[in-house]
This record gives structure tokens, sequence and C-alpha cells, in this order.
């Protein structure tokens, strides 16, 4: 009972939040309502912010507009987005130019590790408003300024980039390895 009681309050609290946020915007009605209900008329939602009904036919319409040059990572790329519950099972392929400062970090066992700066960001949700992903980024600090001007920086940062997203990028060895094993046990390892 007390739980309910929490919900429905709490379900209260965030549909006036919603509402008021949302006619702002001008919103139609039954974007409102999703918002809110956190559910598509299919009722297909996995997560808050996420409609793996909706949000995998979106990524589907995109399959046309990246590939990797591997069709075993196309077709590994494409069933995680289609699979995905959430933010966090969304895999994308990242084409080289999209990163920046891209620096030597570590050697590790089987693979080189790098740090580099993604200037997209992860997906977080769709935005109905403008149409796109809404992604992740965080404001570029100044001593990713400095490392552009080291001379093992490969990609480096422009001066008028503002934000991007802190990433690891790890080089196997033997790259010619990457085929449908490796990526099986990596499909492993995310379920
Ligand atoms: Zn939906």
């Amino acid at each position: 009972m007390n739980e309910l009681l929490y919900d429905i309050e709490s379900n209260f609290n965030t549909l006036t939040f919603k509402m008021s946020d949302n006619l702002k915007k001008n919103d139609c009605e039954k974007e409102i309502h999703d918002q809110v209900f956190g559910i598509c008329s299919d009722r297909n939602h996995t997560d808050d912010d996420w409609c793996q009904n909706c949000n995998s036919k979106r990524f589907q319409q995109e399959f046309n507009k990246w590939t990797s040059g591997n069709e075993h990572i196309d077709k590994f790329i494409q069933d995680a987005q289609l699979k995905a519950r959430n933010r966090y099972e969304v895999l994308e392929w990242i084409p080289y130019d999209r990163l920046r400062n891209i620096k030597y970090h570590a050697k590790g066992g089987f693979s080189i590790i790098y740090k580099a700066i993604w200037l997209d960001g992860r997906i977080c949700s769709w935005d109905s408003e403008n149409e796109k992903w809404k992604r992740e980024v965080s404001y570029l600090k100044h001593e990713d300024f400095e490392n552009a001007r080291n001379n093992d920086t490969k990609l480096p940062l422009d001066e008028n980039i503002k934000y991007g997203y802190y990433v690891v990028l790890k080089s196997p060895n033997n790259s010619s390895k990457i085929n449908e094993g490796l990526l099986n046990e990596v499909n492993y390892l995310l379920s």
C-alpha cells in the first residue's frame, strides 16, 4: 500500500512537471501522454526514455548511412541497435574522423590502448522535438587543448570545439582477427 501511494505521488509529481514543461513546447497531447506514462500506444517502452519499438525503427532507417567496411561488424552493431532496451545497450560505429586527440595510453596483452575524444558523444534518447538523437557530451577541459599541441596527438582538437565525450580505444594487435568469433565473445560480455 505504501509503495502504491509513493508510486502515485511520484507519478503525479512527474506528471505536473512534465506537463508544464511540455505545454511550453507546444507538444501534442499524445506526446505528453507518452512521456508522462513512459509508454507508447504500442506499450513497448523498455526504459524511462526508451521505446525499443520506435528506436529500433529509427536505427534501421540509418543503416544505409554508415558502414564499418566489415559486414560481420556491421551486422553485429545493427543487431545490438535493434535489440537495445535502453541507452546502455546501444552500440554505434564511430568513424575515425569523428575522433580527436587520439593519444597512446598503455599497452595491454593483446591490444594497444589509446584515449580520445568523440565529438558526437553517446546516444541517450530520441529527441522528438528536433527529430534526432539526444547525445551525452561534456565541456572540454583546458588540458585537452594543451594535449592538442602535443606532436604525439593524432587528429588534434580544433580550438573552436567546446564539447566532446571521452573514450578509450582498444586496438587489437592483429586486427585481421576481427571476425564472427570475436564478435560472439563481445556479444557474450554484453548480455
Ligand atoms: Zn514507441
